[in-house]
C-alpha cells in the first residue's frame, strides 16, 4: 500500500509495547494515529520477556511510570483480551545478607510495597527446596501479563478501534512533519520513534551520545516438576542486584560482594535468577546480560547450563524439561533508564534503556503524550 497522501495527528514508529502504549494514549485523546512497523507482527523484546510488571522494586522516574501504568495494564487486559494477574512477587532469601536487604527495603517502603515473610510463609507460597530458605518478602502491587499475547493483542485491538497499522513498513528517515518509509512518506503532526535498540540505525549520533548498546539475554521456557505450582513471579538474591529500588539499601553491597565471589561464571554472564509462572504451567526462566553494540548471533550453551543448574538446585528437582530457548535483546546505556529526545521539531525518540519496558512503558507513554500535546495546547 502506498502512503503518499496519508496524514495523521500522530505517527508511531515501532510496534513494541513502548510504541503501542504511545498509540493507545494518543488514541484515547481522540487523535488520529498510525503505527509503522517493519516486521509483520509484534516480534521484538515485547514478546520475549517475562511479562513481569515489576512495579515495587523501581525508584524515582521509573517508579512513577510503573505505578501510572498499572491501571492501564489491567484495563487493556480486559479490552484487548490477554491474561493478566495481580499476583504480586515473592522474593526468596537464602542468606542473612539477602534477608537484611529485604528488611531494609520493607522498612523504608512500608507494607503496601513490601512485607516480610517468615520461612514457613515462603514455603507455603514457593515450592523451593526447603533446605536453604531463610525467609523472604512479598511485593503485593506487582502484576503479571502473558508476554506472548499482551502486546500482540493490544496491536490487534488498537487496529480494531481505528488505529492504522503499516506492517512490513520500515521508517527510513524523518523531517519535521514527515516520516519517510519504505512505502513512501506519511505526514505526521507529531512522531514518536519507539524502535528500542535500533535508534542508532535511525539517529546514529543519538546512539553514540548515550553510548547505546544492545543487551542480549538467555531465556528458557521449561516444565519443572515442582512439589506444588508456583503462582507468583519469584525473585532470588540476584534480583536484589538488578533493580534501582534495592540499590541504595545498606546491605546490598554485601550481597553483591558475596554472590560475585562465590559465583564468578554467573557474574561474567551477569546472571539474574528469576522465574515467572505461565498459565500453561511452565516457568519462564532467566536470564543473562551480555552487552555489545551488535550482539553475537551465537549464544553460549554456558548461559543455558547456568540457568538450568540454578533452577534444579533452587527447587530441589533432578529434571527440567526445556520447551523453548531464545535470545531477547533490549537497549542499554550507561547511567540511564530512559532516553527521551526531540532531534527534530515534534519528532520524539523514546526508548527504555534497561530491562523494564513492560513495567514502565505505559506510564512513560502517558507522560510523553501528555507533554507533547499539553505543551502544544499551551503554545497555541
Ligand atoms: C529477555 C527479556 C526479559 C525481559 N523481562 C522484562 C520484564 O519481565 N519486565 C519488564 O518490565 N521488562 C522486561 N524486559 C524489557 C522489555 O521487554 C523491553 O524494555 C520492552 O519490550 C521494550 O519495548 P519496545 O517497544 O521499546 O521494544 P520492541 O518490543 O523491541 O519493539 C521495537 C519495535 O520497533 C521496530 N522497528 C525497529 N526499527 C524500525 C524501523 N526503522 N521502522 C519500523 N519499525 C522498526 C521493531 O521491529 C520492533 O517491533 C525484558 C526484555 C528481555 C529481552
Amino acid at each position: 500500500m502506498s502512503t503518499a497522501t496519508l496524514e495523521f495527528d500522530v505517527v508511531v514508529v515501532g510496534a513494541g509495547i513502548v510504541g503501542l502504549a504511545h498509540a493507545y494514549h494518543a488514541h484515547k485523546r481522540g487523535l488520529s494515529v498510525a503505527v509503522v512497523e517493519h516486521t509483520d507482527r509484534v516480534a521484538g523484546a515485547s514478546v520475549r520477556n517475562f511479562g513481569h510488571a515489576c512495579i515495587s522494586a523501581q525508584s524515582g522516574e521509573a517508579l512513577r511510570y510503573a505505578r501510572a501504568g498499572r491501571a492501564d495494564w489491567l484495563t487493556l487486559s480486559v479490552e484487548a483480551g490477554f491474561w493478566s494477574a495481580e499476583t504480586g512477587t515473592v522474593a526468596l532469601a537464602r542468606h542473612d545478607d539477602e534477608l537484611a536487604v529485604m528488611e531494609e527495603f520493607a522498612a523504608l517502603r512500608g507494607p503496601s510495597t513490601a512485607r516480610m515473610l517468615t520461612r514457613s510463609e515462603v514455603l507455603t507460597r514457593v515450592p523451593a527446596d526447603p533446605g536453604g530458605v531463610l525467609g523472604g518478602m512479598v511485593l503485593p502491587a506487582d502484576l503479571q501479563v502473558d508476554p506472548r499475547t499482551a502486546a500482540p493483542n493490544i496491536a490487534r485491538w488498537l487496529e480494531s478501534v481505528g488505529v492504522k497499522f503499516f506492517w512490513r513498513t520500515a521508517a527510513t528517515s524523518f523531517e519535521p512533519g514527515l516520516v519517510r518509509t519504505s512505502r513512501g512518506g506519511i505526514r505526521a503532526g507529531t512522531t514518536f520513534v519507539t524502535v528500542n535498540h535500533d535508534i542508532d540505525r535511525l539517529f546514529p549520533d543519538l546512539g553514540e551520545d548515550i553510548e547505546l548498546q544492545r543487551c542480549a539475554l538467555h531465556m528458557v521456557k521449561a516444565a519443572v516438576p515442582l512439589r506444588f505450582p508456583l503462582t507468583t513471579p519469584l525473585f532470588t538474591g540476584w534480583s536484589l542486584l538488578r533493580y534501582s529500588g534495592f540499590e541504595t539499601m545498606p546491605s546490598t553491597p554485601t550481597v553483591a560482594a558475596r554472590l560475585h565471589a562465590e559465583f564468578p561464571d554467573e557474574t561474567t554472564l551477569d546472571l539474574h535468577q528469576m522465574y515467572t509462572p505461565q498459565p500453561d504451567g511452565t516457568l519462564l526462566i532467566g536470564d543473562t546480560h551480555i552487552r555489545e553494540v551488535t550482539p553475537s548471533a551465537f549464544q553460549s550453551e554456558k548461559g543455558f547450563e547456568v540457568l538450568l543448574d540454578h533452577t534444579r538446585e533452587l527447587f530441589g528437582v533432578r529434571t527440567v524439561d526445556v520447551v523453548e530457548r531464545w535470545q531477547g535483546v533490549y537497549s542499554t546505556a550507561p547511567g540511564r533508564e530512559f532516553l527521551r529526545a526531540e532531534p527534530l521539531p515534534r519528532t520524539h525518540v523514546v526508548t527504555v534503556t534497561t530491562g523494564i519496558g513492560m513495567t514502565t512503558g505505559l506510564g512513560l507513554a502517558a507522560a510523553g503524550v501528555a507533554a507533547a500535546f499539553d505543551t502544544a495546547a499551551v503554545g497555541v
